[in-house]
């Protein structure tokens, strides 16, 4: 524990359990002192999420389905009427329907594309612009990306070009809001089991495949991420925005299979 946060709101948007990276980042936050916020989806996650806030005494936790602006607006008006100022937003929200994350991207219906696209990337400038609105002192905004953004990856499908577009938004969003000395950021972490993983098609070929091939020979950890997303929502990187920071212990660098990793 420590005070790098002290006097510092953030809002986390994504947990759904003790799993999520969403989580990982509020605890990590919330242990140097941050005072947060929480927005779940649906009626069935909310009495997962109240006691996991209630465990870093945080009581504000709000319904908001991404996909709808009237859940959106009412639950940044309740946000801006309970503190009025923001310091940091946390968006570490992703859908695809899983029926499309298996088999070939070519095959996605126009429906299952927009979906994707509105919830893991749309969301993120759409929260972000009302939550940079609270920001008056500055701030930071952060959001959760995938190597399948980058390169072609099995099953990711849909999930890798909303990634791509994910990425694009940090950049736009980082120009936009650069001047109200707001950063925006990515973390592009590495496989880990999650709810939201286990909708992708043979998820643990690719956890055993990063396993075996990435530098650090082995895969990243839930806390691993949540401490560089303390760094990106930190004032220890202040200079930082725009960027897209790989958690993955090394993945992305690689280039072809490590000669002495096993076949899968
Ligand atoms: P998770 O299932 O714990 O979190 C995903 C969250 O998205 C859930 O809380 C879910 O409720 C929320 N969500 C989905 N649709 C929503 C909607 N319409 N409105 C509001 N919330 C909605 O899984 P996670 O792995 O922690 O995912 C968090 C982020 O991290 C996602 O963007 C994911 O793509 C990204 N990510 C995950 C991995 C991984 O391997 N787990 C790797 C890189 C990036």
């Amino acid at each position: 524990t420590g005070t790098l946060m002290q006097g510092r709101r953030g809002l986390i948007m994504g947990v759904a359990n003790d799993r999520s990276i969403a989580w990982a980042i509020a605890r990590a936050v919330a242990a140097q002192g941050a005072e947060l916020a929480f927005t779940y989806q649906g009626e069935a996650l909310e009495k997962r999420v109240r006691p996991l806030a209630a465990s870093v005494q945080s009581d504000i936790v709000l319904p908001c389905d991404v996909s709808s602006d009237e859940d959106m607006d009412r639950a940044f008006a309740v946000l801006a009427e309970k503190w009025g100022k923001l310091d940091f937003l946390v968006h570490a929200i992703g859908f695809a329907d899983k029926q499309f994350l298996r088999g070939r991207f070519i095959d996605t219906p126009r429906e299952a594309f927009l979906q994707a696209l509105d919830i893991s990337c749309y969301s993120f400038a759409a929260a972000g612009r009302r939550a940079a609105a609270m920001m008056r002192e500055g701030g930071s905004l952060l959001t959760l990306s995938y190597l399948g953004a980058e390169k072609w990856v099995p099953h990711y499908n849909v999930m890798g070009v909303a990634k791509a577009a994910l990425e694009a938004s940090v950049r736009y969003m980082a120009a936009d809001l650069g001047p109200d000395g707001v950063r925006v950021n990515a973390i592009s972490a590495g496989p880990i089991k999650t709810l939201a993983a286990s909708g992708i098609g043979d998820f643990r070929y690719i956890l055993k495949w990063n396993q075996y091939n990435a530098p650090m020979q082995r895969n990243v950890t839930l806390d691993e991420v949540g401490g560089a997303g303390l760094y990106l929502l930190s004032p220890l990187s202040t200079g930082v925005t725009g960027e897209v920071h790989h958690v993955d212990c090394g993945y992305h660098v690689i280039g072809m299979k490590h000669p002495d990793a096993p076949d899968l």
